[in-house]
């Protein structure tokens, strides 16, 4: 059967071998673990050049958060593993930055389709000491319902250590192209509430895998006290709404940390909502997220449909309030 790689069992020796003798490169750097969020997109072009230009303000708005939260990032376009191409991509690259970055606490994977709306947000990682992966989802929806919406792949942290190497072992069979991911398509949709028929994907299968074999879940942290993924069809009218009611930093339903752009396909040729519809409602989660980046240089776009900004300060010859007042830096100490 289909394997990642070379069976590895001693991983969290190993590693904290390694970080012992590489003190160099700490798993925590100023009283915070450290933290590697990982994106990417397919190695080819998108089938229309907007959907590039959506790929660029994705990764325009993860860089923004990254560069204020202290968080690396790594963007990937290659198939790793060719038979693990698409949305399985992201299990064999997980695996291998885990390999490769001891020094990395936790692995962050990110969609090409979900943006950071709330800039000031920073995940709560104290809370999930004793877990190794942390998803967002409703447990009702997985164990009563056995939905295959309980939990969302789009975003979610695995904790580098052998545990998480032992579940990307026993997620990634369904995923090889072809007759295997077609059969465990099959198998997904006859056990999964509201499934379409469809080859296996990541998210069914994750699903499937805790919910058959529970022992996993004790250390899986299902999350829905935030929006580590909101679904964007519910979140996007409502900014205008967000800004005059409330504040970046709370990251739930009053303004959500992450808006996810599911069954929106703006860089292929298929998907499950009007291509502009998809489109305007990015360019508002965008916009809604950049005003609070350009907040600290004194501009913000003239509305959430526009790339065009304007002026919200005048000049001043004492730069340095606007620093202690506008910088999310300095407002976030101490929030994790
Ligand atoms: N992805 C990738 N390489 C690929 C295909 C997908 O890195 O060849 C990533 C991309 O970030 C995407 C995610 O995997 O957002 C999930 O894939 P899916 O097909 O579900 O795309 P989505 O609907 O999230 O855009
Ligand atoms: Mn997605």
């Amino acid at each position: 059967t289909y394997s990642l790689g070379a069976k590895i069992s001693n991983w969290d020796e190993e590693r904290s071998l390694w970080l012992s003798r590489n003190q160099d490169f700490p798993n925590i750097v100023n009283g915070k673990a450290r933290i590697l969020l990982v994106t990417g997109s397919p190695p080819s072009p998108c089938d229309n050049a907007i959907g590039d230009h959506y790929l660029l303000k994705s990764i325009k708005n993860k860089i923004d958060y990254c560069r204020i939260h202290g968080i690396e990032i790594v963007y990937n376009m290659a198939h790793l593993d060719k038979e693990l191409a698409g949305y399985w991509a992201k299990l064999p690259l997980i695996r291998r930055l885990m390999l490769s970055h001891p020094e990395v606490e936790w692995i962050w994977w990110m969609d090409s389709d979900a943006l950071f709306t709330d800039m000031v947000f920073e995940i709560p990682l104290s809370k999930y000491k004793d877990h190794n992966m942390v998803i967002h989802g409703y447990p009702d929806l997985l164990f009563n319902q056995k939905s295959w919406i309980a939990l969302n792949t789009g975003s979610f942290l695995f904790r580098n250590c052998q545990w998480s190497l032992d579940l990307l072992d026993e997620w990634a069979p369904m995923g090889p192209k072809g007759p295997v991911r077609e059969e465990a398509g099959k198998i997904l949709t006859a056990n999964l509430k509201g499934r379409p028929a469809f080859e296996a994907d990541d998210q069914s299968a994750l699903i499937y895998l805790l919910i058959t074999k529970t022992e996993w879940m004790k250390k899986v942290f299902v999350e829905n006290s935030y929006f580590l993924h909101g679904y964007w069809a519910g979140l996007v009218d409502r900014y205008e709404e967000m800004m005059e009611k409330y504040h970046p930093g709370l990251g739930d339903e009053r303004w959500p940390f992450v808006t996810h752009f599911v069954g929106c396909k703006p860089c292929g040729s298929y998907g499950d909502y009007p291509v502009q519809r998809c489109l305007s409602s990015m360019e508002r989660a965008f916009n809604f997220a950049d005003n609070q980046v350009l907040k600290l240089y004194g501009f913000r776009h003239r509305g959430l449909l526009s790339p065009k900004i304007k002026r919200i300060r005048n000049e001043t010859v004492t730069p340095l309030e606007n620093v202690d007042q506008f910088d999310i830096r300095h407002s976030a100490q101490g929030t994790s």
